[in-house]
């Protein structure tokens, strides 16, 4: 709250960085602080409503408004809360890489333990050996899927201001990802693998959630864009893992 105002104090202009998070239209500032505790949620020009609401509201209901895929909580978060002039973006965005690769490494070891467990019994030594060949997969497949997420945003898209960089649409992707933290919950309790797909689902919605906010476009074809980055970051993970496996058959075959 306090980096808000003191940015307008010292700015003197206010530039319209923020949003109303019912309608996206830009607004100078979100509230006024009277006194420590005391503030006054502002209202927006365009739609009239209270531009923010989620500033006074605990964390607790924005975390369940992004679970109901709520668009105002999605603009909450990428327009008022993680803009650039609020937090330390650089380190932001490097910490979400960091925890979404291991955590979509993670999921990858689940499902090739459950695999192996089907097929045969699995050993120590044999799971450490997939490790290198599941961290190239995860990558590669993540490169295919940002590549498609950010060409598929920049040219299908009129992007929001503030959101056309790569680094900025990064984020987006990765930050309407969260659904992912789930996956830590298989670390404790046991689950059918049917929650890996559950989770998956909830990605997938979530990003194209994400697309739609701050692309103002339709839903179909966010969710186009999102399918289909989805689609091939499968085909590439799976293909990774997979080809150098079919060309051994291929060649014992012969
Ligand atoms: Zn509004």
């Amino acid at each position: 709250m306090e980096n808000k105002n003191k940015k307008m104090e010292t700015d003197g202009t206010t530039s319209e960085y923020f949003r109303c998070v019912q309608c996206g239209s830009p607004i100078k500032t979100l509230y006024i602080q009277y006194s420590a505790g005391n503030i006054r949620l502002m209202k927006c020009g365009k739609c009239k409503a209270v531009a923010d609401e989620y500033i006074e509201c605990e964390i607790m209901i924005l975390v369940i408004d992004l679970i109901l895929h709520k668009p105002k909580a999605y603009r909450h978060l990428f327009y008022n809360k993680f803009s650039k002039e609020t937090v330390d973006f650089e380190s932001l965005l490097w910490k979400s890489v960091s925890a979404f690769l291991i955590l979509d490494i993670y999921r990858m070891w689940i499902l090739t333990k459950i695999e192996k467990e089907s097929n045969s019994p699995e050993t120590v030594g044999s799971m450490l050996l997939e490790f290198p060949k599941m961290i190239s997969s995860v990558i590669f497949g993540n490169l295919v899927f940002l590549c498609v997420m950010f060409h598929g945003t920049r040219k299908l898209f009129s992007i929001s201001a503030g959101f056309y960089g790569w680094k900025e649409i990064l984020l987006v992707v990765l930050v309407s990802s969260y659904f992912k933290i789930f996956l830590m919950a298989t670390m404790v309790w046991e689950f059918p693998s049917s929650v890996i797909f559950i989770i998956d689902m909830f990605v997938i919605s979530s990003n194209i959630v994400a697309l739609k906010v701050i692309t103002n476009s339709a839903i179909m074809r966010c969710l186009a864009v999102g399918l289909f980055a989805h689609s091939l970051k499968f085909i590439a993970s799976y293909g990774f893992i997979t080809y150098p496996k079919l060309i051994r058959l291929t060649e014992f075959n012969k």
